[in-house]
């Protein structure tokens, strides 16, 4: 197979389940990774039937441990790690003043410290061989609105270090894709119930399709090795 071997975090819904179809599609290997095993089961099923080839393990991105064993067990497996999509986040909204520390701290955890795991993980081997990361950011990353602060405050913190990491390796490839409302769960985590529904609505209205991101990231990775996609922004044509 002359694909590559390409892990994926947050793999068993919206963006991360559209990018390893996609990649699958392309020809690429999956690994894919999320809390939710069943979900995780059901895709790679999917994948196999319709051709392509993927395995799962159970990821916490808020566990560096369980992230370094995610991807040494695909290292161990396929003898090389190619690209890591670092997807997996949540989106727990509502204004400071409700002081809802638990939800802030969940979305630093995933969103920040999650990608940082993915990035401390993979490193040891990208230094070496080379590769590509991916790191899922959001307009959110580009601009800040009410209710949003925490969440924008992650987004644009994965853009900080993305463009870091860009400007520290001349080997790995280092991609940062910031879609706007996109069709998926993540407003359905948590957060003021109130806000929460608000966001549903606006991604139900002009949220484009999973895919159209998973699209974005498919370029991104089809590009010769000395080809660098720094930064993608991936929006519904009707979002301000
Ligand atoms: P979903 O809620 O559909 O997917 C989120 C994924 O993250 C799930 O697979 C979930 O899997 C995984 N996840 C959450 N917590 C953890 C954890 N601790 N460890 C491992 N995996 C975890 O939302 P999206 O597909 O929309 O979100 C994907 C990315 O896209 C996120 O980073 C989000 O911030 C970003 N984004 C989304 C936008 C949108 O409008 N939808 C817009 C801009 C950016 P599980 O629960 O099984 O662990």
């Amino acid at each position: 197979m002359n694909g590559k071997i390409a892990l994926i975090t947050g793999a068993s819904s919206g963006i991360g389940e559209a990018t390893a179809l996609r990649l699958a599609a392309d020809g690429h290997h999956v690994v894919l990774g999320a809390r939710r095993t069943d979900r995780l089961a059901a895709l790679t099923e999917k994948i196999r039937a319709n051709g392509g080839s993927a395995d799962f393990r159970q990821l916490d991105v808020t566990s560096l441990e369980s992230v370094r064993a995610f991807v040494t067990a695909a290292h161990e497996s396929h003898g090389r790690v190619d690209v890591l999509v670092n997807n997996a986040g949540v989106m727990t909204l509502s204004t400071l003043d409700k002081l809802r520390v638990d939800d802030w701290n969940r979305m630093i955890d995933v969103n920040l410290r999650g990608t940082l795991h993915g990035i401390a993980a993979v490193l040891p081997l990208m230094g070496e061989t080379g590769g590509h990361i991916v790191n899922v950011a959001s307009t959110a990353g580009l601009r800040v609105d009410p209710t949003a602060a925490v969440y924008c405050a992650t987004k644009f913190g994965v853009r900080a270090l993305s463009e870091g990491l860009r400007q520290e390796n001349t080997n790995i490839r280092v991609t940062i894709v910031s879609p706007g409302f996109t069709q998926s769960e993540l407003a359905d985590q948590g957060g003021d119930p109130e806000t929460q529904a608000a966001a549903r609505a606006a991604s139900e209205q002009l949220g484009i399709p999973a895919s159209a991101v998973a699209d974005a990231i498919a370029y991104a990775v089809s590009q010769p090795a000395a080809v660098d996609v720094s930064e993608i922004v991936v929006r519904p044509t009707a979002q301000t």
